[in-house]
């Protein structure tokens, strides 16, 4: 099922994200994780991809056992930065035989080595031209695309983002997923200023639920996150008991949840990383929000 039929659908619902895994060794523990979370039926899963595309065959992979198993329709990432366009285009190709219907196109983080070596061999400046590939690819893909209410750290300013997030939704961009959020202004802010800029696509606020302290410098590392005071003290509180710090961000992420709820948005994504634990901790916390459809 694509995903902008779902995002029609008025009633309230969560979507999870898993990553797979980077070695043959973790895909069947992997796999597990992401099977219990899709047994708690989701609106949709999405399954993350390597930048550098080594374990690309793993995001379809995964994805496709998920939708075959659990009918829950999943979203597989793609991205494009270290990559030629033949390289792409084999795995737009993979990707259609495998029956995939939504694609993330990303352009992936630059690395360390990428910046060094001056992306030599790398068909790909801007996650645009992926989009533009898998719209000519003839598939019929739903596409997702990447915001960022804080604004992307490599662009100058907030205008110049959401210019270029533009050229992204005129490209074929069905919805956009915002990176991690942490204080929910953020997202209503910036959703006004995308409208204001006639970018008129669904976006999915995302959540992170940080349920222990390590992952907070790893959390503001990825995203450069803003973190609200009482987010801080939370950490400060709980951060070094594991089982408290965990219930405390399952309740943060999920009282965020509800906030946006409340406000009128109907999806958000949960980037519940490869813990069905979380996903069913968040869940608990919105039972009666959101009814009987989480009752696997
Ligand atoms: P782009 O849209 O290309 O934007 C990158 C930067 O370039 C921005 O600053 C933008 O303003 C600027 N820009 C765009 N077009 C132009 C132009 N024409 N001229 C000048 N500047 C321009 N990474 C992974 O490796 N795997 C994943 O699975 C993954 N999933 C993600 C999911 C979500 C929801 C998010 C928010 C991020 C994800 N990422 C993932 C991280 C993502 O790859 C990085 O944030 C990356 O740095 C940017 O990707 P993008 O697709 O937003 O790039």
């Amino acid at each position: 099922m694509k995903i902008s039929s779902i995002l029609k659908d008025e009633r309230m619902s969560l979507s999870f994200e898993v990553f797979p895994p980077k070695q043959e060794t973790s895909f069947e523990s992997v796999r597990a994780a992401a099977e219990k979370i899709a047994s708690l039926r989701p609106a949709f899963m999405s399954v993350t991809y390597g930048a550098g595309g080594g374990v690309s065959g793993y995001t379809v992979k995964i994805a496709k056992g998920i939708e075959e198993k659990y009918q829950v329709p999943t979203l597989a990432h793609l991205t494009c930065v270290s990559s030629t366009r033949e390289t792409v285009a084999r795995r737009i190709e993979e990707m259609k035989d495998a029956g995939i219907e939504n694609v993330m196109a990303l352009r992936g983080d630059l690395t360390p080595e990428l910046l060094e070596n001056g992306r030599e061999g790398c068909d790909y400046r801007y996650a645009v031209e992926l989009i533009r590939q898998l719209k000519e690819s003839g598939a019929n893909f739903c596409i997702g695309g990447a915001c960022y209410p804080e604004v992307h750290p490599e662009s100058p300013n907030q205008r110049e983002d959401i210019a270029h997030l533009r050229e992204k939704v005129e490209a074929g961009v069905d919805f956009l997923t915002t990176q991690m959020i942490f204080d929910n202004n953020l997202f209503y802010n910036f959703l006004y200023k995308l409208r204001e800029a006639g970018v008129s696509v669904p976006v999915l606020p995302g959540i992170m639920p940080i349920t222990n302290a390590n992952q907070v410098e790893r959390a503001i590392k990825l995203s450069g996150a803003f973190m609200p005071q009482r987010f801080k003290a939370m950490v400060d509180r709980f951060g070094s008991d594991d089982l408290a710090m965990r219930q405390a961000g399952i309740a943060y992420a999920a009282d965020q949840i509800i906030d946006l709820f409340a406000n009128g948005v109907t999806k958000v994504h949960v980037y519940s990383m490869n813990k069905p634990e979380v996903a069913e901790g968040i869940l608990g916390c919105l039972s009666d929000i959101l009814g009987k459809r989480f009752s696997a």
